[in-house]
Parts: C-alpha cells; structure tokens; sequence
C-alpha cells in the first residue's frame, strides 16, 4: 500500500529511544503534530533494557512509564513501529519521507495475553536480551513494552505456528496476512534519533569475546543482572551456569584505539562502576569486582559516584590495559594477562567471568542515513547542511541518558523553530 499522510507542518522523529522520545514529546507539548518512526516492535531503545541507571541506581522502568504515560496522553504524537526510514527527498520545511512498516502480523485487537506465545514452540534468540537466551517467537519484547502488543516472527508465518497462534487468539488479532507497506510522509523537519549500539566484541581478538563464553560485554551483563532477563537476575555464567563471583571489567575495549574506536564513550567507565554495585548486591562482601582501567572517566557530578565505589572494599582498581585473555579448560575461568603500570609487574590474573566495557558507535552511521547530513569520523551526525534534519542523542555523540535528553530537547527545539518559519512564510 502506498499513501501520503502528514504536511510539511509535522515533525517526523526517527528513533524511538529516550531521545526520540523526548524530542516528540517536547515538540508535540508545544502543539506540534508530530510522528515518531521506531524500527523496532516497542518504544524505549537501549534505556529500556539496562538494570539500573547511574547514578542514582533507580530502574529504567520509571523514567520510560513517566515517558509513555505523556505520549498516550498526546494526540499530537503519533507513534509508528516496525517503521524505518528509506528515503527523505525535498528540503527544509518541504520533505517526502518514505518509511517501510514491517508487518507485525498481530493488530490492535491484541490484549496482551500472551496465549499466541504459549501455543507456538518455535524459539528464536532474544535480540532484547542481546541473544542471551531464546524467546518464542511469538512475543512481547520486554514486560514494559509499548504497545502492549506481540508480535509474530516472520519465520512463523506461513507455519503451522502460525496457525496455532490464529487459533489460539480469542480475540481475532492474529493476522497472518499482513504485508509490508510503504508510506510517504510529508514534513517540515526531521529529528533524527537512532541512538547507538555496542561495538561488536569479537573484533578485539585478543580477548577472545567469540572464543570464550564466559567473555561477555557490558550490555549482556545489564541483561544478566536485571530479573526480567535471561537468568532471572542471578549473575550465572554462560558456559556452566555457575554463579560468577569473581567478575573482570576490562574497560576501554575497542575504545580510544586506532584499530577500533577512536572515540571514548564516555559512558564505558560509568557503567562498570555501576555494575560492580551488581556484583555487591549479589553477594555482599563475597562478591569481588576488579576494574582494569587507563583512566576513569567520571564527568561533572558522576566524580562522587566513582569516589563512593573507590571506597568499596570489594572492588579493586588496576591501571591497565590488559593484553590477552587466555581460557583455563578445566574450570572455563579465565587468566587475564598484562602488565600493572603502578608498579610495573606483569600478572596472570584468575576471573569466573570478564565483562568487556564496550564503545558505543553510531547505529546508523551519518554515510547510512537516507538524506545528506554531515558526520565526524565516527559517524556521529550533526544534521543536514539545510538545516532541517537535526540529530538527537547518542545519534549525535555517546551520551548518557541525561545529557541525550538535553540534547533531544535542543534538537526539538530546531524542529519546532523550522517548522514556525515555515508556517509565517506560508501565512504571507
Ligand atoms: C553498558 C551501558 C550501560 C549504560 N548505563 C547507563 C546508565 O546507567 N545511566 C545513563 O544515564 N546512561 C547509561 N547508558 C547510556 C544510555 O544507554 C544512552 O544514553 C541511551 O540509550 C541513549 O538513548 P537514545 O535514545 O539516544 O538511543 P537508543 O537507546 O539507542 O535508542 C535509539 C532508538 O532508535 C531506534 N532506531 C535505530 N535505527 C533506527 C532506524 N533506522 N529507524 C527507526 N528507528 C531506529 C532503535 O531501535 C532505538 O529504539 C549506558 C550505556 C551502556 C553502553
């Protein structure tokens, strides 16, 4: 189906993350129309699947109901999901964005019950857990999920899962004849709010990310340490299931290195503080967290959250870049190798499990974004030299969640002002 739905006074936000979210809330709370494109089944991003926030360890979960709440309280939002963006032709002010809507192959006559997913067997990884785990693949993809809406996989439909979940549905949602569609949106100006994703691990081979199990990155220990995820909470390693009590974080992996990342995350640091309170809140003083580090980078008021862990007895720093990884066969530990550089002793270090602080890069790079826009070297983007496409969040630079809600208020703000000029010359 192809269709023409919006005018150049709307604001087309892409990303569904705490950024996009922010920026169609802020703009749309200004009495703007506004229609925020997310590519995934549900709203929220990488936000929605962290444990706990630094610095105040509070759950996600709170920030994004606050958030959701206001959206479905806001007519002037309209939210597409499964929705991506493959064209935006025109200029400021006058856009035609072309956006394909995957089909989900469940309607809006879904409550939520969940007895499609109990009818199907077929499992496929858990992209929310980052592969960590299965799911049936009829799902929910996480309990705060927006809609609260399942969601078939394609791999299903045209199966006989599929038709169990038809018939298991009393409520005539399945629908296994939807197809993808195509619609073009006219709009004024784009908030462009794709967010970031995790350097892939495998590429520092040193460090055996795709060797060794129990090598994990910091995301998937996010989804280790949070209840909903794939061990309930318990921090269990992968390749036996046993509790890891002796956790490596090895920061900077990929980061600030001309083989990976140029760029440092900023975050990275922060977020290994914050997750050996995970290992502490698991096994009290029977938990032991070592941080392998060049530098700790805490900015501005994190400076105090990084003094507190520094008092922790059960957290040991040691300046290093670590060398290699090496698996002990017998017990699946592994012997962490390099050189300490207070004091300059070399050391063979014994870990049950090492969590690799990953970078964070662009996930969608300015060369991929289906419009001209400028970017740095790492892809991060700027906006559009016509200044009607602007960037928000951690599209625009690795950003924590305050500083990318700053930012996505800046950039609904750009939007709203285009929008505006766009109106008075029209009015004219
Ligand atoms: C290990 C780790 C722990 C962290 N912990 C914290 C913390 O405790 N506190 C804190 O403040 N920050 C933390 N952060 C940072 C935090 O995750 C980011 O600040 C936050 O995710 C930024 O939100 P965003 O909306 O910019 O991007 P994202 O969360 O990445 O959201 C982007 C959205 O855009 C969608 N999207 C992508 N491409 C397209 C497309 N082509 N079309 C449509 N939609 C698309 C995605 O599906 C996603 O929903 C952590 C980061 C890491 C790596």
């Amino acid at each position: 189906m192809t269709g023409s739905i919006a005018t150049s006074q709307t604001i087309l936000v892409v990303g569904g993350g705490i950024s996009g979210m922010t920026a169609a809330l802020e703009a749309a709370e200004c009495g703007k129309q506004v229609i925020l494109a997310e590519k995934e089944p549900t709203l929220g991003g990488r936000t929605a699947l962290l444990y706990r926030y630094f610095p105040k360890l509070c759950h996600p979960t709170c920030g994004l109901e606050i958030n959701l709440r206001r959206i479905k309280a806001n007519r002037n939002v309209r939210v597409l999901t499964m929705a991506q963006v493959v064209k935006i032709a025109g200029s400021r002010g006058d856009y035609t964005a072309t956006l394909r809507i995957a089909p989900r192959f469940v309607n809006e006559n879904c409550t939520a019950c969940g007895e499609c997913a109990q009818a199907v067997s077929t499992e496929i990884p858990n992209p929310f857990n980052y592969g960590l785990g299965k799911m049936k693949a009829a799902y929910l993809p996480h309990s705060m999920a927006y809609p609260q809406r399942y969601v078939l996989d394609p791999s299903i439909v045209g199966g006989a899962d599929g038709q169990k979940a038809k018939a298991a549905c009393k409520y005539g949602a399945v629908d296994l004849d939807m197809k993808e569609e195509t619609v073009d949106l006219k709009v004024g100006a784009v908030v462009w709010a794709t967010g970031w994703k995790p350097y892939d691990a495998s590429k520092i081979q040193p460090y055996g990310y795709d060797r060794f199990p129990n090598v994990i990155t910091s995301v998937e220990f996010e989804r280790l340490a949070d209840p909903h995820g794939p061990t309930g909470g318990k921090l269990l390693r992968p390749s036996d299931g046993k509790e890891a009590k002796n956790v490596a974080f090895i920061q900077c992996a990929g980061s600030r290195d001309e083989n990976h990342l140029r760029h440092c995350s900023r975050i990275c640091c922060m977020a290994s503080l914050k997750q050996t309170n995970y290992v502490r809140e698991a096994y009290g003083d029977a938990g032991k967290s070592t941080i392998y580090y060049i530098d700790i980078r805490a900015i501005d008021r994190f400076e105090d959250f990084y003094q507190k862990v520094l008092k922790d007895p059960t957290v040991k720093f040691t300046k290093s870049k670590v060398a290699r990884i090496a698996e002990d066969a017998k017990t699946g530990n592994l012997i962490l190798h390099g050189v300490d550089t207070e004091g300059y002793h070399r050391y063979a270090n014994d870990h049950d499990l090492v969590v690799l602080a990953v970078g964070m890069e662009p996930s969608v790079k300015g060369a991929d974004v289906p419009a001209e826009v400028i970017a740095d070297s790492s892809g991060f983007i700027e906006g559009s030299p016509d200044g009607g496409i602007f960037s928000a969040g951690c599209a625009s630079a690795a950003l924590d969640v305050n500083r990318a809600a700053q930012s996505a208020t800046a950039a609904a703000m750009r939007a709203i002002q285009v929008i505006n000029r766009t109106a008075s010359v029209e009015a004219a």
